[in-house]
């Protein structure tokens, strides 16, 4: 039977590639242009083309079999079709048989396909774009989480579970509801989430960025936009991101820009900004308050001495017991490495006083840190508002003018501001001409040298003598050492007059020497000088220019030169040993240096600081002291020395304790040198005994 005209119109009208093919024989008899389209083939190519060669997949080759077989049936499934320039084209394929009227079977089958490429391709870029999309929410580093508008999750990265802590095992269920509780479980105030989710519920367009503050310590700020889908709300999406670090950080950061590190007391700026508080509430409302800069004396011997770290410790220490004697609203701020500042509210000139002398007596309490014990004082400045000044500025360099006055009244005492006399100016000129008129001294030979003379106790034998410098200045007239030495040693003038001094009491002594009179000569020695780098190679040149015995020059050096650069002045204090000269300590007990220090270096002497003997022997601290000193020396086995003995139960109290020697007006003061040859004639002078070498000694620190 065969298909007449009708249905090749039919085939032809039809809008899909479509083709007739005709039963057992398997040949299209008839195919449209989309077909021919389709498959890429010129017009009428189709026709007698064998149907299971157009389409030759294994399901249409088994199907075309069957159809053979006489079980022709219908099929329709997705595939692919190969073009005549050899492209693969994703079809809808539906096999149709046809059995036309009053035939007992199918003679022929319509094939029909759809083409499916463009939705294949829609289909491919979707998937590229999920991927994508994933991808790019893994890769940030906020959670993210997408719901419907009901609230029911979406999508949501690793990093939402992670910030939330919602364990593995409910995002892997995708338990919406559970998940949902467990944020609302961990924020603290779940009243006020359920509220704020609520609201988002109802206003589907609303996007907001707000904190929520967890259970857990942590703070998350959420960021909800509505999610758009063909112009309409869809959902929506939350960003949360961790703020807990960064707050930290940024208060950290707050911190530090107004306190200060080791103390955690208020810096300089915090207290700036307190002061200016202050000032203001003083304009307004009349009251005055006190500004009072406390400054610690002699902070850098407990840095050299005892180290940083109990350095640190005393600061700590200090400011703990200032803000122990302070009421609660005033402000201690630490505006400096050993300056405090303390802003004393509501205060006059009488309270003022007050606060500074309760800072005074709490600051000089003994201090007793890892063993080592010691007293630390301060020196107190203060200005007072508005009397004084209304900045921070004026206040602070009022009160530090008038704390440096105190430095340099002997420390250990407060100050009040004093109104401007041009003082300051006044005592930095000093300082300068003082320091010219000293380097003209120099070079004009108006220095000259004295010798104080050292005696046995034993026998009240003369064994040394103590080279003092003198100075008569044409205009500034007798200048004690006391006044320009220091002068000296700020401006470094000092390694030049000591090498002065150095070389004209050698010369002296090998004077003395050649005469018969073989007397000790003890030189003081600047810490500056003795760290100069051919300091030991001068003492040495010296000598031997002069042809002084050796062991008749003593070199007289203070703690400091020990405690500083330890290593670099055992060294150098070994190098002079070597040379024979003798060492001593100077002004012994008034530095920090410790007996572990001591017996490292080769010292044969302690001089005993004046200050110790002024008190004998009715003062039962000093008495101690000296006491401590001798028995110390005793075990190091070094000679000691007492200045300033001025009276006899001075001197007889320190026979009596075991002290070798002494010097002081008692016998006799700084003499000129012929003044100095008189004694030494009244008696024959005699060679000390040689020093022994320092043994070990117990550790014992002297307190005062
Ligand atoms: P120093 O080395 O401790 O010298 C002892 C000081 O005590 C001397 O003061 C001396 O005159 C004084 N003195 C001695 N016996 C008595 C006494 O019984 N009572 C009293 N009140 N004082 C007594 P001077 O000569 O005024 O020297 C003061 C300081 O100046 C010295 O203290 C020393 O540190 C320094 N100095 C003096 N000459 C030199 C020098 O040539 N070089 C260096 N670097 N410093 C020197
Ligand atoms: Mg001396
Ligand atoms: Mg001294």
């Amino acid at each position: 039977m065969t298909l007449g005209d009708p249905w090749h119109s039919l085939v032809a009208a039809l809008p899909q590639p479509t083709w007739l093919v005709e039963l057992p024989g398997r040949a299209v008899v008839a195919a449209n242009a989309p077909a021919l389209a389709l498959l890429g083939l010129p017009a009428d190519t189709l026709i007698g083309h064998p149907a299971d060669h157009l389409i030759a997949t294994p399901e249409d080759l088994a199907y075309w079999d069957e159809v053979t077989a006489g079980h022709a049936g219908r099929l329709r499934s997705d595939t692919v079709v190969c073009t005549a320039d050899g492209r693969t084209v994703h079809v809808d394929r539906s096999i149709e048989p046809v059995t036309p009227p009053g035939a007992a079977a199918p003679t022929h089958c319509v094939v029909m396909l759809i083409d499916r490429s463009s939705a294949q391709q829609a289909e491919n870029a979707r998937e590229e774009l999920l991927a994508e999309l994933q991808a790019t929410l893994e890769s940030t580093a906020d959670g993210i989480l997408v719901t419907d508008l009901n609230g029911r999750v979406r999508a949501f990265n690793r990093r939402f579970a992670q910030v939330w802590g919602i364990p593995e095992d409910l995002v892997q269920e995708r338990n919406d509801s559970a998940v949902h509780e467990w944020m609302k479980k961990s924020v603290v105030d779940p009243d006020a989430y359920e509220r704020r989710l609520a609201a988002m519920h109802q206003a589907t367009l609303l996007a907001t960025s707000e904190r929520l503050q967890l259970h857990s310590g942590q703070v998350l700020e959420r960021v909800t936009r509505p999610l758009w889908v063909r112009g309409r709300p869809n959902g929506r999406v939350y960003s949360f991101r961790d703020l807990t670090e960064r707050l930290a950080a940024d208060q950290r950061i707050e911190e530090l820009a107004h306190t200060d590190v080791l103390t955690g007391l208020p810096n300089r700026r915090m207290l700036a900004d307190r002061v200016a508080q202050s000032a203001q509430r003083s304009r307004r409302e009349g009251l005055p308050f006190a500004l009072l800069v406390v400054d610690l004396d002699r902070f850098g011997q407990v840095n050299d001495s005892l180290g940083h770290e109990i350095g640190d410790r005393v600061l700590l220490e200090v400011a703990q017991r200032i803000q122990g004697c302070m009421r609660a609203n005033d402000v201690l701020a630490r505006v400096g490495g050993d300056q405090f500042a303390l802003l004393v509210h509501d205060a006059d000139g009488n309270a003022a006083e007050a606060t500074a002398r309760r800072v005074l007596s709490v600051v000089a309490l003994p201090c007793s840190i890892e063993g080592a014990q010691f007293t630390i004082t301060c020196s107190i400045g203060a200005a007072l508002c508005p009397q004084h000044g209304q900045s921070l500025d004026d206040l602070v360099r009022h009160a530090e003018a008038a704390m440096r006055a105190v430095k340099s009244a002997g420390r250990g005492h407060f100050r009040f501001h004093q109104q401007p006399s041009a003082r300051g100016a006044t005592d930095l000129k000093a300082h300068m001409r003082l320091d010219h008129a000293m380097r003209q001294a120099l070079v004009s030979g108006r220095f000259r040298l004295h010798y104080q003379p050292q005696v046995r106790m034993s026998d009240g034998r003369l064994v040394g003598a103590e080279a003092l410098i003198r100075w008569r200045d044409p205009e500034l007239g007798e200048v004690p050492p006391g006044r320009f030495i220091p002068v000296a040693e700020d401006s470094g003038f000092i390694v030049a007059i000591g090498d002065w001094v150095l070389s004209q009491a050698v010369r002296q002594g090998a004077l003395w020497h050649e005469s018969g009179h073989a007397v000790p000569i003890a030189v003081n020695v600047s810490a500056l000088q003795f760290q100069q780098t051919h300091f030991v190679d001068r003492v040495a040149s010296v000598l031997a220019v002069s042809a002084l015995p050796p062991h008749l020059l003593e070199l007289e050096l203070t703690e400091s030169i020990l405690v500083r650069d330890a290593d670099e002045a055992l060294a150098r204090l070994h190098a002079l040993a070597r040379l024979g000269v003798s060492l001593s300590i100077d002004d012994f007990g008034t530095g920090y240096s410790s007996l572990a220090y001591l017996k490292r270096f080769p010292i044969g002497k302690l001089k005993i600081d004046r200050s110790f003997v002024q008190g004998l022997p009715g003062d039962e601290s000093d008495a101690g002291i000296v006491r401590a000193i001798l028995q110390m020396a005793r075990a190091l086995d070094m000679r000691v020395i007492a200045e300033g003995v001025e009276t006899e139960v001075q001197r007889e109290f320190l026979e009596a304790a075991g002290c070798d020697e002494f010097q002081g007006f008692l016998y006799a003061p700084a003499l000129d040198a012929l003044s100095f040859e008189r004694h030494l004639h009244r008696q024959p002078s005699e060679l000390p005994p040689p020093l022994p070498a320092p043994l070990a000694a117990p550790h014992i620190r002297l307190v005062r």
